[in-house]
């Protein structure tokens, strides 16, 4: 076995463990909640946490088998540990090996700039997501894995909530308050059309995968961009010194030449040092621009992606939505605490639109130059001679979240 695979398996074993502690079995759980949260994602995991350090009785509904992976970049920006340490929710991140990003590398055809980047962080999003759902269960939080959330009805005084376990038949239990914290392709509120999804016409869809590459020449503290006219694709070296690949991508792109070939084109077109991507197991994601009418209906809240999502970049993902966690959390307890008033619910939308997708725009404005490599390579150009600029940017992002979520 390889150093690499040993350390792997360790982990893996090790969070498979205390996971396992910590989940509840369906048969054993209590009917009736403060709050249901759906989603142990950043955005429901922290979410759940901080509600049950504040006294609340709070179930947290994951439909994966943890600890999963999740298509994701893996770069957790500087706002995000930030955010984490602030409310002493990193505890269990510092089990694992640092790697820290200090370089963006733009690599557009033959061309590669090297981009300066406010510290960020790698860290694979079974041990990110894993860890967060361990800090929320040491503060109460009741876990349950492996089970879908659907909001069945809405009363006057609670939502019931159908819990559906591999298949089985549906256990019934209500909340005061439930938060749909369930990601893009999140399908907890999808019985009711309030909540539809309005998707980008040309949305890009997400794409990723882990390789083991034991001799792989990848910068350990930089994060390799590869931007082809069709899509980009970003590398970085996680924990375990495995390679996480995420993209973005075009849909037609994708159905003319197959995933795997699509992917293996767009580092051949920058020539990048990378393993064969062809016989890598893709996995892909829902339309990746997409955004609902409103984030709250009565007794529910939504946050997070579930909420709306623009596109990948390095690290504003899950920033917003820890972000959005933490602004929406003192509406959460005071609809639970006291009663529900459809005044919480605006108010969240409210803030929502103003922090939330305020920053989303920016997201949109660097969507649009990177789906254009010369616009892209431009940009790389003006941030390398100007570092501090990059930094700047970069930065921007990550402390305009934190700030607004304090
Ligand atoms: C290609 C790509 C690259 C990215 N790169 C980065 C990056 O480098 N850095 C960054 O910060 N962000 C990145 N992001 C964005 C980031 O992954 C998301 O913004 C982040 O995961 C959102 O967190 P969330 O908690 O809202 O949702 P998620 O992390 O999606 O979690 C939602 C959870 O809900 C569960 N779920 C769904 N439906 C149900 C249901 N009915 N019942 C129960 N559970 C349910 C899902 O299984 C999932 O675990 C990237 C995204 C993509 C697609």
């Amino acid at each position: 076995m390889e150093d690499n695979d040993e350390l792997k398996s360790g982990h893996a074993l090790n969070m498979n463990t205390r996971i396992a502690e910590v989940s509840s079995s369906i048969l054993s759980i209590p009917k009736m909640y403060d709050v249901i949260v759906t989603g142990a994602g950043p955005a429901g995991a922290f979410l759940a946490g901080q509600l049950a350090r504040a006294g609340l009785l709070v179930l947290l509904v994951e439909k994966c088998k943890f600890p999963r992976h999740k298509i994701c970049g893996c770069c957790l920006g500087a706002g995000a540990l930030f955010m984490l340490a602030t409310a002493g929710a990193d505890k269990f991140l510092a089990e694992f090996k640092r790697r820290s990003l200090d370089f963006l590398v733009c690599h557009v055809g033959q061309k590669q700039l090297t981009v300066p980047i406010p510290s960020a962080r790698s860290l694979s999003r079974e041990n990110f997501d894993s860890s967060l759902v361990l800090w929320g269960c040491e503060s109460g939080v009741i876990f349950l894995p492996e089970t879908n959330a659907r909001v069945a009805s809405i009363e006057t005084n609670r939502v019931v909530v159908e819990l559906i376990h591999n298949g089985s038949t549906p256990l019934v239990v209500s909340a005061k308050v439930f938060v749909a914290a369930d990601g893009i392709g999140g399908t907890s509120l999808s019985g009711l059309s309030r909540f539809n999804f309005e998707t980008a016409v040309h949305s890009r869809i997400g794409m990723g995968c882990i390789i083991n590459a034991p001799n792989s020449k990848h910068k350990a503290n930089s994060i390799q961009m590869y931007y082809h006219p069709y899509g980009y694709l970003g590398s970085v070296l996680l924990e375990d010194d495995r390679l996480n690949l995420a993209a973005s991508v075009d849909v037609q792109f994708i159905r003319r030449q197959g995933t795997a070939a699509a992917m293996q084109e767009i580092a051949d077109y920058c020539s990048a040092d990378l393993p064969d991507l062809a016989s890598a197991h893709w996995r892909g994601t829902a339309a990746l621009t997409r955004r609902r009418k409103v984030v709250w209906g009565d007794r529910i809240f939504v946050t997070g992606d579930s909420a709306g999502y623009v596109e990948p970049f390095t690290g504003e993902g899950m920033t917003s939505a820890l972000a959005s966690a933490q602004l929406v959390a003192p509406l959460v307890i005071q609809a639970a605490v006291h009663d529900w008033q459809p005044a919480l619910g605006k108010e969240w939308q409210r803030i929502y639109n103003r922090f939330v997708r305020n920053n989303q725009m920016t997201c949109r404005v660097t969507t649009a130059i990177l789906h254009r490599p010369a616009l892209t390579l431009a940009a790389a150009n003006v941030l390398s001679l100007c570092p501090d600029l990059g930094r700047t940017v970069a930065g921007f992002i990550n402390r305009s979240y934190c700030a607004r979520s304090r």
